[in-house]
């Protein structure tokens, strides 16, 4: 038998392959339910993401176990609202809207020249060799990155430190640069999607075509026996034993490491996410809004209700927004600071907004910079263990995804 342990995105999409394959296997998990940090709450009416998280129709692994139709996907415009000198600039995607970006005053036009170059590079150059730059020694953080490419200030603080900061979780572009380049072809050649239900639809999707018997929730694994023979199994927090031929370690890499009897890894990126309702829209496009500010306290926030209607009760508006590394504001200043901020971007919104539930996200993703994908965080592994999580290669809905289904495709072999 097969255990799998985690049903976030990478053991789910381990499971689904499995399935489809007919081998039998038993994905445990220690939560209620699927989708680990995928996570929606529904509270009066209002549909609450752990975090923003977007899809992208550029990530193949999605597609590939999911009929996305079903989730009832809702459109992102590809491109966002810019605040800058008290004046917002509408920055539409070059592809999508060559016409409007080349005029848009949002960007100076050496900017843009160099933002159609790189893509065009990009565009000519596969993914899987654009990834393999992550492990490269000569990657560098994307904050040098654009240094050195020649874009501006401007550019660097009004639209890469807002946009990729809120990507990767990081407010200083420490994140690697060519995961960098990775999401910027996948941004230029992808739009991004909610399901209408929620962010947490898509992991339950996917765990709605693995056979219920092969599923165990509220079941957490406390160890990994690797002794050989019948001793090979997953010790269960309630002591039970549960014989294994092989294991699939699906967890964070925090967990794993906690499983395996390794060292902690490098602290993850920590995020809050502060909701509010209001009767007032703020403004009427379906894209993010990046305010100006260095260090901010609101890294992008978005009025949700403008791509995803369902995610509120008739006549409300949802506000979504992103605060990084949430730990450095009490948490019942964090509304306040908020809507502050907000207010200062739309002076509509003075009063309107009620705040609504503050989510925080202790480990959202794990920290990427250059270099991260040549880290082997697990030497030496027994071989009848195997790993999968967004950790290996890049954390993505893709990354998670794809790396259950290399991880199912290796105990084909
Ligand atoms: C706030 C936030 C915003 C994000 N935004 C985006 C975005 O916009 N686009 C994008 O592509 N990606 C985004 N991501 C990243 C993406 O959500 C993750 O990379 C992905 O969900 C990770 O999946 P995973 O299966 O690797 O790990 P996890 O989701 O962490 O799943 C691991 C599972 O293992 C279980 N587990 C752990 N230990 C045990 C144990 N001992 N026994 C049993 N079970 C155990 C956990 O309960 C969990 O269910 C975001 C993530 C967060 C948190």
């Amino acid at each position: 038998m097969i255990v799998i342990v985690g049903a976030g995105l990478a053991g789910l999409a381990c499971a689904r392959e499995l399935t489809r394959a007919g081998r039998p296997f038993l994905l445990l998990e220690a939560a209620p339910g699927p989708g680990g940090r995928q996570r929606t709450t529904h509270r009066d009416g209002f549909t609450l993401d752990h975090g923003f998280q977007v899809v992208l129709s550029s990530y193949p692994a999605v597609s590939r176990l999911v009929n996305i139709h079903r989730l009832e996907p809702r459109w992102f415009e590809s491109g966002a609202l810019l605040h800058h000198d008290g004046l917002l600039h509408h920055l539409t995607s070059p592809l999508a809207n060559p016409l409007n970006a080349v005029f848009s005053r949002s960007l100076t036009l050496s900017d843009k020249a160099r933002l159609a170059a790189l893509g065009l590079r990009l565009l000519a150059t596969s993914d899987s060799t654009i990834a393999g730059g992550c492990s490269a020694p000569g990657d560098s953080t994307t904050a040098d990155f654009l240094r050195r490419s020649g874009f501006s200030r401007g550019f660097i603080d009004r639209f890469a430190r807002p946009f990729f900061g809120g990507v990767f979780l990081d407010n200083a572009l420490e994140t690697s640069s060519a995961l960098f380049l990775l999401y910027l072809k996948r941004f230029l050649t992808g739009t991004a999607w909610l399901p209408s239900g929620g962010i947490s639809a898509l992991p339950k999707a996917i765990a709605s075509e693995i056979p219920m018997e092969c599923l165990r929730y509220n079941t957490r694994v406390a160890s990994v026996e690797t002794g050989g023979g019948s001793a090979t199994g997953v010790l269960l927090a309630n002591g039970a034993f549960l014989p294994a031929s092989r294991v699939v370690l699906a967890v964070d890499e925090p967990s794993a490491c906690a499983l395996l009897e390794r060292p902690a890894p490098p602290p993850g990126r920590e995020v809050a996410v502060v909701y509010f309702k209001t009767r007032t829209s703020l403004y009427r496009h379906p894209c993010l809004v990046l305010p100006d500010a260095h260090e901010p306290v609101v890294r992008h926030f978005v009025q949700i209700t403008n791509i995803a209607p369902s995610y509120a009760p008739l006549d409300w508006h949802l506000i979504s927004a992103t605060v990084l590394d949430p730990a450095r504001y009490p948490s019942d200043a964090l509304p306040v600071l908020a809507a502050r901020e907000i207010t200062g971007v739309f002076p509509r919104a003075e009063g309107a907004l009620e705040h609504l539930e503050t989510i925080r996200v202790p480990y959202a993703v794990p920290a990427q910079p250059p270099g991260f994908a040549a880290r082997i965080p697990f030497p030496n592994l027994p071989a009848n263990v195997y790993t999968a999580g967004d950790w290996a290669c890049g954390a993505s809905i893709q990354a998670a995804l794809d790396s259950g289904l290399r991880a199912a495709h290796r105990l084909f072999k």
